[in-house]
């Protein structure tokens, strides 16, 4: 990715050298627009929601973090002593954690990885990333060639059916509109605007169905205040 496209990465940088950053502009076409609060991507492992923590706590073997951005996760299982790596598209956020002293930092594409690991994080809607249901099954795919023999991927998303209910509770869907959780969005911080991107939010019932049809079992771990919740999800050994 190129610095001049990266705003994220470049409001992490400030906060990181700084203390302070300026806004982190949102930009979707189903939303008002939004801000990502900086400083909360630096957030400690007690300002982290139950599914993160709990996510962290179950991390075992060698580890990925997905999309690790500052390397808030990374950082708390560095210093548990977890064999972690970090991995992130963004350069800007790739050059501060390894200021912020995580070890094992690629910068690179999730989508490109070749080597097996033990428990892969995607957290913050982590698997957002995939960005589309239609992707899901090449993720799986994926996931065949990086996940190690009895590992586990950990990931977190929210149902945001509610986005779309009427003051009378009943939900409708623009005609449109393949799946509600389908969004893209734009980020912007000071003068430098990023690439749109499709971002997928997953309800429970949607990811557990497609996992089974990918040969993957969900368990959900927990479930949040904002119908959000944290999966784990294993190869399902039944059906081979
Ligand atoms: N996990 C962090 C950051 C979440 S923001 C936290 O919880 O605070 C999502 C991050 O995913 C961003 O840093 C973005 O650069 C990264 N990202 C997006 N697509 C990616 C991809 N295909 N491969 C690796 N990282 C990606």
């Amino acid at each position: 990715m190129d610095i001049k496209k990266d705003p994220m990465g470049r409001a992490i940088a400030d906060y990181h050298r700084t203390g302070k950053a300026g806004r982190l502009r949102v930009f979707s076409p189903m939303f008002e627009k939004d801000e990502i609060p900086v400083q909360t991507l630096f957030r400690a492992y007690e300002d982290m929601p139950e599914s993160e923590r709990k996510a962290l706590d179950m991390a075992k073997g060698s580890t990925l973090d997905v999309g690790a951005g500052s390397g808030c996760h990374s950082l708390v299982l560095q210093q548990r002593g977890v064999d972690v790596t970090a991995v992130d598209i963004s350069p800007l956020s790739v050059a501060t954690m390894k200021e912020r002293g995580v070890k094992n930092v690629l910068e690179q594409d999730f989508f490109a990885l070749h080597e097996r690991y033990d428990t892969i994080l995607m957290l913050m809607n982590g698997i957002g990333i995939v960005g589309t249901l239609e992707r899901m099954p090449d993720f799986f795919r994926h996931l065949d060639r990086i996940l190690a023999p009895g590992g586990q991927l950990l990931c977190d998303s929210s149902d945001i059916s509610y986005v779309f209910e009427d003051e009378d509770g009943n939900i409708e869907y623009p005609e449109d509109m393949a799946y509600y959780g389908e969004l893209n969005y734009t980020m912007q911080y000071k003068n430098i605007m990023g690439a749109a991107f499709d971002w997928l939010y997953v309800d429970a019932e949607t990811l557990k169905r497609i996992a089974k049809e990918n040969g993957y079992a969900v368990e959900v771990l927990v479930e949040g205040k904002h119908y959000d919740y944290l999966a784990r999800i294993t190869k399902n050994n039944e059906e081979e």
